[in-house]
């Protein structure tokens, strides 16, 4: 049988109530990076029945497929998508005795602004990490020494086969980890947070001051995906190389991956528009004409540079698309 042709499976698509479909779309646009080729179909919906069935007729003609949110934490490389990049944008926002469900496609700020304005502890402290709640449960986002894996009760999902639950446990979150990182395929619906009430104005301070750091930071137009690098767990480290950081740089038993790119010279470092930041050496921006290649170029380099000096791999905690 002949491969189905990126316009037959488009046209299938295209049947599907409530999917909005395209060909040959730019991602770049879909990326804070502003970095990324074309995707051969980019298609949309609000509804679980459409996002299912799109990925049926992608089974069914063979065609790659894969998930993005707000793409604050994507790579995707200058040729664009050979396949199907499919978005979930119900973004829904529920509250009902202390619990909060939100559906995958609604921005974390959002979530964490309406909790406070409900008067509900929990989330301020995860003010201003961009992108969606899908993805925030996708990475298990987290600042200020907390992450959303503290208040998820469950997760609705799609494991390819069928929706199913998943209770806390079951979602097997660590440091920027869980079981849906895991399983690639695997797409989140839906999320219900338990928080606790509080003092809106409190947490509203809270969140706020958080703002004001953050985005003296990551300033809002920076074409950026905040950091690069995961943190390091310190009781993972060798020995050796444990040993060689000062206690000071610890925070919470991390060390941040800033500081070994430090020490090998990351800062400020420049490959065409590609920078590493002046003041932050886990921070790579597009100074505006960046691409994918050049991006991939600098990461590498600097892996390479702290392999080389510390015996260390670094890993990084943005994801990569194409
Ligand atoms: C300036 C800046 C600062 C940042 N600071 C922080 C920070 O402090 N803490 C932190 O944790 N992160 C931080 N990040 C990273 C980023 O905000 C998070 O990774 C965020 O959760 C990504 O959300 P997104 O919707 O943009 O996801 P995308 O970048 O679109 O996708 C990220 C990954 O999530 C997967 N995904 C998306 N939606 C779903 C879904 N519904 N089901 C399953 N998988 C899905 C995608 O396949 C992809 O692999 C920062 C980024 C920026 C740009």
């Amino acid at each position: 049988m002949e491969m189905p042709t990126t316009e037959e499976t488009l046209a299938r698509l295209a049947e599907i109530p409530n999917l909005t479909v395209s060909m040959d779309t730019p991602l770049a646009r879909y990326t804070r990076f502003g970095i990324g080729g074309p995707a051969d179909l980019y298609a949309e919906t609000e509804t679980v029945e459409a996002f299912i069935a799109a990925l049926a007729v992608a089974r069914d003609t063979g065609v790659a497929t894969v998930v993005i949110g707000g793409g604050t934490n994507l790579i995707v490389s200058d040729t664009g998508f050979r396949g199907l990049v499919l978005r979930y944008r119900a973004d829904r926002l529920l509250t009902a005795n202390g619990r909060v469900v939100a559906q995958s496609g609604a921005v974390l700020q959002d979530l964490v602004d309406f909790a406070i304005a409900q008067g509900l502890r929990g989330l301020e402290t995860l003010a201003g990490i961009p992108g969606s709640v899908g993805a925030a449960v996708y990475g298990n986002a987290g600042a200020y020494g907390h992450s959303i894996a503290e208040r998820v009760v469950r997760v609705q999902f799609y494991d390819g086969a069928e929706v199913r639950v998943f209770g806390n446990a079951e979602c097997e979150f660590r440091y920027r980890e869980s079981a849906f990182k895991r399983h690639k395929e695997w797409i989140v619906f839906s999320t219900q947070l338990q928080l606790e009430p509080a003092d809106a104005g409190e947490l509203r301070r809270i969140a706020d001051d958080i703002l004001k750091v953050r985005n003296a930071k990551f300033p809002v137009t920076m074409k950026c995906a905040g950091s690069i690098f995961k943190n390091l767990l310190r009781d993972d480290l060798a020995a050796d190389v444990a040993e060689a950081v000062p206690d000071n740089v610890v925070r919470e038993g991390k060390i941040p991956a800033a500081w070994f790119l430090e020490q090998v010279g990351a800062k400020g470092l420049v490959r065409g528009d590609i920078h590493v930041a002046d003041y932050h050496a886990n921070l790579i921006y597009n100074g505006g004409s960046g691409t994918a290649a050049d991006l991939c170029a600098v990461i590498g380099d600097l892996k390479a540079r702290v392999r080389e000096r510390f015996g260390l791999e670094l890993e990084e905690e943005v994801q990569y698309v194409g």
